[in-house]
């Protein structure tokens, strides 16, 4: 194992964990300075004792540098944390777990992820998934380096590529749109035309009043290019509250006009809150399941969106993805 694939793999482990502070900083500083140092001298400061004196190498970090140069396909540092870090799995969350075949919003180092396409693809390989979209941001969203027009035509070059090297398993193109004040979509209609799947999101005026709120999202949810309503309250647990709309009204549309109502998994989002799911499985909607990851290690979190499933009663047979990504683009195509 390189180091580099180390260091990334025990983010990997921090990052499902939620985990915050001083190690994530350090490894976070370490990976760094291990991808900017040439291996050979990762190597001979090793047999020196010196890996130290690198910028951010700590006694931890210099531990995992020396197993990784071993040779050692699974260093005891990756093992500890791996054991530290795993996610449990709830009983009643399993079967929805375990009937996922992809996951419908993330983002990548285009916009404010973390990892690269061709990594958050590969995790989600080694996750048992069949295929993934990719939705990053849309150029509205600036501070999260949305991408403007010409920046996601190349995206799509890109993963045309990927999806060459990696198949079968296959990388579905889409954004994660901003819905503007308005309800108009922050993405031009040849463009929301050409990707297979459309995440559309408020992240913007989320303090509006209930009606325009509420007319806001029923008209981004009525456009035929919207498949999936993203985290449909925008509240952050603890931090942020949820905006006011009136659920009736923008589920019954969701219904109506087949978008689906993602579940959010991501631990501070945990969107619809409860009684909100009820109210969208009543109105007869369909739903995603979502990681909306912007790290490899997130990719694990749909076991918190299955946990959000497994209490609201959710039909498995109502939730998107656990079609193959051929029936899932059935599915936008037709509505
Ligand atoms: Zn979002
Ligand atoms: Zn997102």
């Amino acid at each position: 194992m390189t180091p580099v694939a180390a260091f990334e793999r025990a983010m990997h482990y921090l990052d499902r964990a939620h985990a915050s502070g001083f190690k994530v900083k350090a490894f976070a500083q370490a990976i760094e300075t291990v991808r900017a140092t040439p291996l050979d001298e990762l190597e001979r400061r090793n047999a020196a004792g010196t890996l130290k004196e690198l910028p951010g190498i700590g006694d931890a970090s210099a531990r995992l540098i020396r197993e990784a140069l071993s040779g050692d396909e699974h260093p005891a540092y990756l093992a500890k944390l791996d054991a530290e870090t795993a996610l449990e799995v709830p009983d009643a969350a399993r079967p929805y777990l375990e009937a996922l075949r992809g996951d419908c919003h993330m983002h990548s180092r285009w916009s404010d992820g973390g990892a690269t396409i061709e990594a958050m693809a590969r995790t989600a390989m080694s996750l048992g998934h069949e295929y993934i979209v990719l939705t990053d941001h849309s150029p509205r969203l600036t501070i999260a380096h949305g991408l403007n027009r010409d920046r996601l035509v190349s995206q799509l070059d890109d993963v045309a590529v990927l999806n060459i090297d990696l198949a079968p398993f296959r990388i579905l193109t889409g954004m994660e749109v901003d819905i503007l004040e308005d309800g108009l979509l922050d993405l031009d209609d040849d463009l929301l035309e050409r990707l297979d799947v459309v995440v559309a999101s408020v992240h913007s005026k989320l303090k509006m009043d209930a009606p325009e709120m509420t007319a806001r999202m029923m008209r981004a949810v009525a456009s035929p290019h919207v498949d999936i309503l993203g985290h449909c309250t925008g509240r952050m647990i603890d931090k942020r509250p949820p905006s006011k709309f009136d659920p009736d009204y923008v589920f019954a549309a969701c219904a109506a006009y087949g978008t689906a109502v993602e579940i959010n998994s991501r631990v501070e989002r945990m969107d619809p809150p409860p009684e909100l799911l009820d109210i969208a499985v009543q109105h007869g909607c369909m739903f995603t399941i979502d990681t909306d990851a912007h790290a490899t290690g997130q990719l694990e979190w749909l076991v918190h969106g299955c946990t959000i499933a497994a209490d609201g009663e959710l039909p498995i047979d109502r939730i998107l993805n656990t079609r193959s990504a051929d029936d899932l683009l059935a599915w936008t195509q037709a509505a």
